[in-house]
């Protein structure tokens, strides 16, 4: 704190990021990261950049990008955003998308960063008790609301949102932009953006950091109705008109160019997945059922910051938030074969 802050950032409370660990021999099973590392095709699309064009300004609009992902998703690039990590692209969505005066509405078990967003832009915020199989509860979103937001499947929990039941948020309301936050979309859920052609008020967003292996490019992207992405592209362009630059860009574009890597990587995350599940509930842990890269579990016997510190004894890190009702549980990413079978053997040691 200093004298020279303006009040403003006194009273900002920023989110505090997942620990990225100097120490390099560590199994790190904490930001649910992609263990397989990005497309082949992604990383020579990034070489080539790197070699010949750095000396040029990349395109504002990041059109090639744009291209990829409305052809993979069937809609028209005007219907696609692209930004620097998701992060970056849901800042924009609280920016320029929630109406102020009436309360944003989010699942009291969501992304941390949802409040940091309302203190940085001053949104009101009401949030939304999870059933007891940490579901969210449609009709507990029929009310007045100046915006709702949820991950899907949600973080920290994993757990899916049916398409039918989000058609059902988008019909109750209308007058409300319902934005699905995919960041682990691909792990097993179906994705929102097939319904964007029918709600002009639903966003979904999206990133390259999970499931297409590229956290360290910071690449997300949100798709919409024009209207909403024209609302971003001018909070944008306001802010940074160049958000993404040309190594991004290109091993992005080509990221999503490349379905075959993508799917077979997908696949051998979710195996591995199911594999530790089944594994851990027979060590006694109640593992919730997950449709993304990481699993929610606790055991019923054991002090989840206990396990979390003799996990870490053994060189694995995990995540435990210490927040009321997820407090027992620990969030795992799900990681190579020979990472999962590391964090088995430790928690075998230790329950
Ligand atoms: N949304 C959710 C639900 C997340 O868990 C994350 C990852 N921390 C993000 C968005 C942001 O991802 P990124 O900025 O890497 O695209």
């Amino acid at each position: 704190m200093s004298k020279f802050w303006s009040p403003f950032v006194k009273a900002l409370v920023p989110y505090v990021p997942g620990e990225q660990p100097k120490l390099t021999n560590l199994v790190k099973l904490n930001t649910n990261e992609n263990p397989y590392g990005p497309s082949p095709k992604a990383l020579a699309a990034m070489q080539a950049e790197l070699n010949d064009n750095l000396r040029l300004y990349p395109d504002p609009n990041g059109e090639r990008l744009k291209r990829a992902v409305a052809d993979y998703y069937h809609v028209r690039p005007e219907q696609v955003f692209v930004g620097n990590g998701s992060d970056e692209v849901l800042a924009h969505v609280f920016h320029g998308l929630f109406q102020h005066g009436k309360p944003l509405l989010f699942p009291d078990v969501t992304y941390s960063f949802y409040p940091v967003y309302c203190g940085l832009y001053g949104i009101d915020y009401e949030t939304i008790a999870l059933d007891d199989r940490f579901q969210i509860e449609v009709a507990d979103y029929v009310r007045p609301n100046g915006g709702i937001i949820f991950p899907n499947p949600n973080a920290p929990t994993g757990c899916l949102l049916a398409l039918e039941a989000i058609e059902q948020l988008l019909q109750a309301n209308p007058d409300s932009v319902v934005v699905v936050d995919e960041a682990y979309i691909d792990f097993g859920g179906e994705s929102a953006i097939a319904l964007v052609d029918r709600y002009p008020n639903l966003l979904a967003t999206q990133t390259l950091s999970k499931s297409r292996s590229l956290a360290g490019l910071r690449v997300g992207l949100a798709v919409g109705h024009p209207d909403l992405i024209e609302a971003l592209e001018r909070i944008k362009n306001s802010f940074n008109s160049y958000p993404l630059d040309r190594i991004a860009i290109a091993g992005a574009a080509a990221a999503f160019e490349d379905r075959a890597y993508f799917e077979h990587t997908c696949q051998q995350v979710i195996a591995s997945r199911e594999a530790v599940t089944v594994a851990m509930q027979a060590l006694g842990f109640e593992v919730l059922p997950s449709a993304a890269n990481f699993i929610f579990a606790r055991h019923p016997q054991r002090d989840a910051a206990a396990l979390a510190a003799g996990l870490r004894e053994h060189g694995v890190i995990v995540r435990h938030f210490k927040l009321g009702r997820i407090e027992q549980f620990l969030r795992i990413s799900i990681g190579a074969p020979e990472q999962n079978q590391a964090l088995l053997d430790a928690l075998k040691r230790i329950v």
